[in-house]
């Protein structure tokens, strides 16, 4: 793994740009080609055959869209440098991502997957229906070592977790792994804040669409890993067709020149939405991440979907890392592919909202919600009934204080 010997803050700005000067460039060129002219077939058959055996980068020109693109290659070097692992390969999405991470794996004969709840919902999906022809254990971070198999391919975790927030301990984990790759979804989280491949996680997955692109423009996905498993990726990228699109790469690398400023202001707004949230009446509980982070969870007494159809500013919306901030109901959105029994084993109750803050004044972000907590706690009589006849569909004791120790 390289340690960067800049700050993360100068390699945001700068990694994956440093060439341009010399090519009397300031800004990153875009590239929209799909094909490039091949004038020498003996030689670009020998770069295939050596592509096909080793899964590296093409040296020299480009031959076409989906073996390689020179716009997406330079986000793929910042992110690399940003998260402190040798490569990065970029997808059209941090679903595709994973998915190729999946098959990397299963390829191999190693479709046994180890993964801890809550999971992003499509993640979860994905695992869960063995859409991939992967089998699943689900298990805690400390069960982790006894669910190893040996046709055991990946063992996968969100840390903080989506939409709990719930925080893993990367390093006990990656030790539990033993010689399995341990693969640490870093989406909510981001380089700014955690650097997975520190803590022993071998592939470090984005959903490029959130934090890295950040302006809710652009959808994503990378994985940062070693020289070893980035080949394996690239050629099933190429197989698959999973590519980001090269303007998709253009915005994903001038997301990141801002990223570690959007991050800190935005966590910065989330903790004291947070501290306030938790002298709501109309809160039950708070999760704050002891990590930090940009993205509060928290329980309500009353109805959530009356808090979530009563915002004015912020946007009822899935997904998060924009610079505006979004809220929405995990259940009936992120999390609503998960089996009911499963989301609540995942602590992903009824009443539970999650809401990623972005760049607005914070009292008038607290203006707002504070009053979409007073409109859905209006409602409280109505959903209070109804949810007694749920049988307990939020279970467990509640508090509105902000989430305690990273749970084992
Ligand atoms: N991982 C996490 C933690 C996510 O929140 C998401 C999407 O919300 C994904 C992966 C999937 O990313 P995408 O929507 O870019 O496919």
């Amino acid at each position: 793994m390289e340690t960067p010997s800049r700050s993360l803050a100068t390699e945001a700005v700068h990694a994956g740009r440093e060439d341009l000067a010399a090519l009397g460039l300031h800004a990153a060129p875009l590239d929209l080609s799909t094909t490039y002219p091949s004038p020498d077939s003996r030689g670009e058959a020998a770069r295939i055959d050596e592509f096909a055996a080793t899964g590296a980068p093409l040296e020299g020109p480009q031959v076409y869209g989906r073996l390689g693109n020179p716009t997406v290659a330079r986000f793929e070097q910042a992110l690399a440098r940003l998260e402190g692992t040798e490569s990065a390969v970029a997808f059209a999405s941090g679903m595709a991502a994973l998915s190729a991470c999946l098959l990397v794996r299963g390829s191999l004969g190693l479709r046994h997957v180890v993964a801890v709840r809550p999971l992003y919902g499509c993640s979860d999906h994905l695992l869960d229906g063995g859409l991939l022809g992967t089998e699943v254990t689900w298990t805690d971070p400390a069960g982790v070592a006894d669910a190893l198999r040996p046709d055991t391919g990946l063992v996968l975790v969100e840390t903080p977790a989506n939409p709990t927030l719930a925080e893993t301990d990367l390093r006990a984990v990656a030790y539990s792994c033993g010689s399995v790759p341990l693969l640490a979804d870093n989406t909510f989280a981001t380089p700014v804040l955690q650097r997975p491949a520190e803590h022993g996680a071998r592939l470090v997955l984005h959903s490029a669409t959130k934090y890295l692109g950040g302006h809710g423009d652009v959808m994503g996905g990378v994985v940062a890993c070693d020289e070893e498993l980035a080949g394996a990726l690239r050629r099933i990228r190429f197989a698959t067709g999973g590519v980001l699109h090269p303007l998709a790469g253009y915005l994903l690398l001038r997301g990141l020149s801002t990223l570690p400023v959007r991050v800190r202001a935005q966590s910065a707004s989330a903790a004291e939405l947070a501290r306030r949230l938790a002298g709501h009446p109309a809160v039950t509980r708070v999760r704050y991440p002891k990590l930090g982070g940009a993205m509060v969870a928290f329980e309500v007494r009353g109805d959530p979907h009356a808090v979530i159809a009563a915002v004015r500013l912020i946007t009822p919306a899935v997904s998060l890392g924009s610079v505006d901030t979004l809220i929405q109901h995990p259940g009936s959105i992120s999390h609503r592919i998960v089996d009911p029994a499963d989301r609540r084993s995942g602590g992903i109750g009824e009443r539970l909202l999650r809401m990623s803050v972005g760049l607005e004044d914070v009292d008038d972000l607290w203006a707002d919600l504070s009053a979409a907590l007073d409109a859905g706690a209006d409602t409280r009589a109505e959903t209070d009934t109804r949810a007694k006849s749920a049988a307990g569909a939020d279970g467990g004791a509640v508090s509105a204080v902000p989430q305690g120790p990273p749970r084992g």
